[in-house]
């Protein structure tokens, strides 16, 4: 499904990623996890395509396809999404109306027709009712006014009506609360399929608990610096990340 090999990737003339390589099989869920400022979020954007991100080497192949020079829509296109880290306020545009946009705009990528009003309609009702997301939560304006909980609601929404082949969930290092931990975990594992994989970013164990990851990565400056089972995150709960970090702060 994904496969990045010696990714190396400059920030403002900084590099950030130091050759990077991973590779995540269709079906799986993946783990990244690791200290602060260490390229989690970095690694996101770069495979979403966001602008600002210098690859100075390397590939990431998505179904055997290199993606890096395609535009963002284009990988929005081929089944990259990736989870807002900061969700957005949106005052004025009622959620129903910045859902149908985007996935409209994923379907014309996609080359498929556009969904009109009653099926769309049809469609959130159905994933928000999966999901627990209230009717309210879809009349307000995007993100205003909604708990931590509620924007990852949102969000996961966003992703099962997108139906994307590898959803990246970039977790904040500020944390998430409980609730909205249940949330995420819900509706990945709502959202399992053969031929879809996950790659989540976290900072902190907890995540893990409530999603079980099939692999997990210790990524620490700039590389990924080791990989096993669900086994691993335990272990990087009891002995943090100093082992990997060394002259980096953890
Ligand atoms: P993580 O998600 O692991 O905490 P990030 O990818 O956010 O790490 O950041 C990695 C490093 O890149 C940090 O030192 C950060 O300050 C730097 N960085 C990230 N984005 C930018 C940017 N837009 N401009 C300059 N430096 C950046
Ligand atoms: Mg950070
Ligand atoms: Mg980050």
């Amino acid at each position: 499904m994904l496969e990045i090999k010696n990714l190396h990737v400059s920030v403002g003339g900084r590099e950030i990623l130091k050759g990077l390589t991973l590779s995540v099989k269709a079906g799986e869920v993946a783990a990244i996890m690791g200290p602060n400022g260490t390229g989690k979020s970095t690694l996101s954007y770069v495979i979403a395509g966001r602008e600002g991100y210098d690859v100075t080497e390397g590939e990431v192949k998505l179904n055997g396809e290199n993606i890096l020079g395609l535009e963002p829509s284009e990988r929005v296109a081929k089944g990259v999404f990736l989870a807002f880290q900061y969700p957005v306020e949106i005052p004025g545009v009622a959620t129903m109306t910045f859902l149908k946009a985007a996935l409209n705009a994923c379907r014309r990528a996609r080359g498929e027709a556009e969904l009109q009003t009653p099926e769309f309609i049809k469609r959130v009702n159905e994933a928000a009712a999966a999901l627990g997301v209230p009717q309210d939560m879809l009349k307000r304006p995007v993100n205003s006014g909604f708990s931590g909980g509620e924007k990852k609601r949102m969000e996961i929404l966003q992703m099962a009506l997108l139906q994307p082949k590898l959803a990246i969930l970039d977790e904040t290092d500020s944390g998430l609360d409980i609730d909205a931990l249940r949330v995420v975990s819900e509706g990945v594992n709502a959202l399992r399929a053969p031929d879809r994989s996950f790659v989540v970013i976290t900072h902190y164990q907890r995540l893990l608990d409530y999603i079980k990851p099939d692999t997990v990565h210790v990524m620490a400056k700039g590389c990924i610096q080791r990989t096993g089972g669900p086994e691993l995150a335990l272990e990087l709960e009891e002995r943090g990340y100093q082992e990997y970090v060394a002259e980096e702060a953890v």
